[in-house]
């Protein structure tokens, strides 16, 4: 079973920025869009609409989480 617990912000965004598509999101590894399974961006037209889709993220354990989870672990071990 999945404990929910609301994440802030910095725990699930990797990284942000506007463009002409709109507000984008990127979640950290571990996370995916809750309103688009299995895509672990967001865009939406403003700041405050992706804030919005940003509360739906879910966890995620697809392959390309667990490879990025395991690479950022592996490095954090070699900086210590
Ligand atoms: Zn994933």
């Amino acid at each position: 079973m999945i404990r929910r617990r609301s994440k802030t912000n910095r725990e699930l965004i990797a990284e942000q920025y506007r463009d002409s598509d709109g507000f984008w999101i990127y979640l950290k590894p571990g996370y995916q869009n809750g309103f688009d399974p299995g895509t672990h961006g967001i865009v939406e037209d403003t700041k405050r609409a992706a804030y919005e889709t940003l509360r739906g993220a879910e966890p995620c354990d697809c392959a390309e989480c667990r490879e990025l989870i395991a690479r950022a672990a592996a490095q954090n071990g070699g900086a210590r």
